[in-house]
């Protein structure tokens, strides 16, 4: 649970809003679930918070037995970019393919972009140098952004996930997928021109290694 959520639910105006929700429907759970207790402890709330619905309006809330309410959220969280009101597009491709390049041409201002070598650069870590000291807190940093997309919380009209990892697709959620990708003898060149260290060359080989063969699905470019 995001410490914004535990800070909600430790406030004085949500207990005093849960007991009297409670007392209101007797401590019964209303959900009825076919693991229901009966016995009302919680309060849940019947339009969830993040999809837009009322933290402390009596009419969003019902009592319910835990079982009910932790279905709901195990419901909930997971899944929720998938309806959420976030468009994601994931942006797959070796290192230096140009994603960072083809997202700066078709972004919008107030899009969310989600990208490890930017979040490396802002903590001060050099994002071209791989396995450098400071990976746990950039990994730290950008998961606690895609935990958010995933719950559909950020807010955001549309949100671009950059990954140089070959199975992305499998592993982020997405609503299109766009796979940049000009051949490995551009990339090559791309890293040379740029001055990449080996280990940098090493991931742009092991990222065709495990394709095997460049994607050419219909959603794919390849520039
Ligand atoms: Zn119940």
């Amino acid at each position: 649970m995001p410490s914004k959520q535990r800070d909600f639910y430790s406030s004085h105006t949500w207990r005093k809003i849960r007991l009297q929700v409670l007392e209101r429907d007797g401590y019964t759970c209303q959900i009825h679930s076919n693991r229901c207790t009966r016995t009302a402890t919680q309060v849940d709330h019947i339009v969830p918070v993040t999809k837009g619905g009322a933290k402390y309006d009596p009419n969003n809330l019902r009592a319910s037995c835990k079982n009910c309410n932790l279905g709901r959220i195990d419901r909930t969280r997971g899944d929720a970019w998938q309806t959420g009101p976030t468009h994601i597009t994931l942006i797959m491709g070796p290192p230096a393919a140009g994603k960072n390049t083809y997202v700066q041409q078709h972004a919008q201002p107030g899009d969310l972009i989600v990208d490890y070598d930017a979040i490396a650069t802002s903590l001060g870590a050099d994002p071209h140098q791989r396995g450098h000291d400071l990976h746990p807190a950039i990994n730290a940093a950008r998961n606690a952004i895609l935990r958010q997309l995933r719950r559909g919380e950020t807010g955001a009209t549309r949100a671009w996930i950059l990954s140089a990892n070959p199975e992305a697709d499998r592993r982020f959620p997405y609503h299109s997928v766009i796979t940049v990708d000009p051949g490995i003898d551009q990339v090559l060149e791309n890293a040379r021109r740029a001055g990449r260290p080996r280990d940098y060359i090493d991931a742009i080989n092991r990222w065709y290694q495990a394709r095997q063969a460049p994607t050419d699905n219909a959603s794919s470019r390849s520039w």
